[in-house]
């Protein structure tokens, strides 16, 4: 325990990504607000410019937190390149497990030392030999559905149904929970031999290790998964749980003083008219796929706003909407909406008036945001945890999935069928109202005095004399 012991210090160590840095700002700045000593560890060099800029304008608007920049090892030069090491996001995970010396350092260098750190997920079995050995609580900060969690906290009893000969079809049973279509369980996990899968369970194997686990979610969304995890049904001896959404930015913080042209685009639609899509931040998507999202998007009879992305990493994106569509589509497309293909704000986007409905690859990141603007989704899961997600948002009734539309790359959807789930989206009144009634409810949860406002207070009550 620090010396200051009304002000607990904190340490948050995200690993690489968007998806993953993002909730760790903000939980990072929540606990700053609540009178949190707070470090931040970065790991550098990072992966893609979004990453940088967000962590840059994160620090200035929270200048009382302190950055401690993670230096990575370089590769050895004899290093094999194998499938899960051509994803820079995913070679970035292994090169932090092996710099973890440095972590170490890092650690025994804060001063006050940490009262907690709060790690990612994917860095759960590199990180728990370094707290231990130093006696500091581990806490994980779970970026992805309570729904995930239990998948992977119970992923080992599932290996011999994942890697059987069941059918898609074919519900994996998770204690305390509905079924889990096989399906919604990307290929990379379906097999337990791949890198991915070998990482769940070498993290799975210390779960008990850990001092609790942070789920970003509550109860509107997934009341009945979170109860199945507190109870020992998934996992006999689970750590505890604190599941808890922290609320959205405030958009005047978020925004920039600039005004792009796709803001003033928006500003000019009707309320509820737009259809925006996206598939985050690591999720592009084949020629022939862009194609057929264009013409579903112009058949579709609604403005729209796409975030269209064509790599991985952002800086590998040299490709502009108009070599993969050519003239005559590109055209067409820029009649009837807007295409961006640089790092947008989200979050304004999705809390803009006039977005009535969003098509999301699922990243719990942006399911959150789209909840908590009230906006309908319809989910197109590419790969990772989405298929996962995507079960949880359908089962909570804020969002469709399209359909067997395969993982990422699979097969080329049709436009025609695309732009038929998007109407259904947008005219569905049953989506409408349940979306507005999750908005309302995680409105409460999130205000002050909320149940997650609560749950936050009792996590940082634990390191206060
Ligand atoms: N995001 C953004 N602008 C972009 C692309 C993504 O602000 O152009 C944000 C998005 O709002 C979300 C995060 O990046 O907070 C992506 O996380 P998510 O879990 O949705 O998906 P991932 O990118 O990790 O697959
Ligand atoms: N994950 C997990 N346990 C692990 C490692 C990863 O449950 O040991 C999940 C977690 O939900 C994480 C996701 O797998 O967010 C990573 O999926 P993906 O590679 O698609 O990256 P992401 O979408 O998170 O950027």
């Amino acid at each position: 325990m620090s010396s200051q012991q009304q002000q607990p210090h904190m340490v948050l160590m995200p690993s690489s990504g968007a998806g993953h840095i993002i909730p760790f700002l903000k939980v990072a700045g929540a606990l700053a607000s609540q009178n949190c000593r707070v470090t931040l560890i970065t790991s550098h060099p990072l992966v893609s410019q979004p990453e940088s800029a967000l962590i840059t304008r994160f620090l200035t608007l929270y200048p009382q937190v302190t950055e401690k920049q993670f230096h990575l090892l370089h590769l050895p030069p004899n290093y094999h390149s194998d499938d899960s090491s051509k994803d820079p996001f995913f070679r970035q995970w292994e090169l932090i497990h092996r710099s973890l010396p440095r972590l170490s350092d890092i650690l025994k260098s804060l001063s006050p030392p940490a009262d907690a750190l709060l790690s990612d997920i994917s860095l759960m079995s590199s990180t728990i030999s370094v707290t231990e050995s130093l006696n500091i609580p581990n806490y994980v900060l779970f970026v992805s559905s309570a729904r995930m969690f239990a998948f992977f906290a119970y992923y080992p009893a599932l290996s011999d149904v994942l890697s059987g000969s069941a059918g898609e079809d074919e519900l994996l049973e998770i204690p305390g929970l509905e079924g889990l279509p096989k399906s919604s369980v990307p290929p990379l996990l379906q097999d337990t031999t791949t890198p991915f899968a070998t990482m769940l369970r070498a993290n799975n194997d210390c779960i008990k290790k850990f001092d609790g686990f942070m789920i970003n979610t509550c109860d509107v969304l997934e009341g009945k998964t979170v109860r199945a995890l507190k109870s020992g049904k998934i996992v006999d001896g689970m750590p505890p749980i604190f599941a808890f959404l922290y609320p959205p930015w405030e958009p005047e913080k978020v925004n920039g003083s600039r005004s792009a042209a796709w803001e003033r685009w928006l500003d000019e639609q009707l309320p509820a008219s737009v259809v925006y899509v996206s598939f985050g931040s690591r999720a592009p998507l084949s020629r022939e796929q862009t194609i057929e999202v264009a013409k579903a998007l112009i058949s579709c009879n609604y403005p729209f706003m796409w975030v269209a992305k064509f790599s991985v990493v952002d800086k590998d994106d040299g490709q502009s909407i108009h070599q993969v569509l050519g003239a005559d589509l590109t055209h067409q497309v820029k009649e009837k909406g807007v295409v961006v293909q640089d790092w947008v704000d989200q979050q304004q986007i999705i809390g803009h008036k006039s977005v009535g409905g969003f098509v999301t690859h699922c990243g719990w990141n942006s399911i959150l945001e789209a909840s908590s603007y009230g906006v309908p989704m319809l989910g197109w899961p590419q790969g990772g945890d989405q298929g996962i997600i995507g079960v949880a948002m359908a089962e909570c009734g804020i969002g469709m999935l399209g359909g067997k539309w395969g993982w990422n790359g699979e097969f080329v959807v049709k436009g025609e069928e695309i732009g038929m789930r998007i109407r259904e989206m947008m005219e569905s009144q049953k989506l409408r109202s349940r979306a507005a009634e999750v908005m309302e409810d995680i409105d409460k949860a999130v205000a002050r005095g909320g149940v997650c406002d609560q749950t936050m207070k009792h996590f940082i009550n634990k390191f206060i004399s």
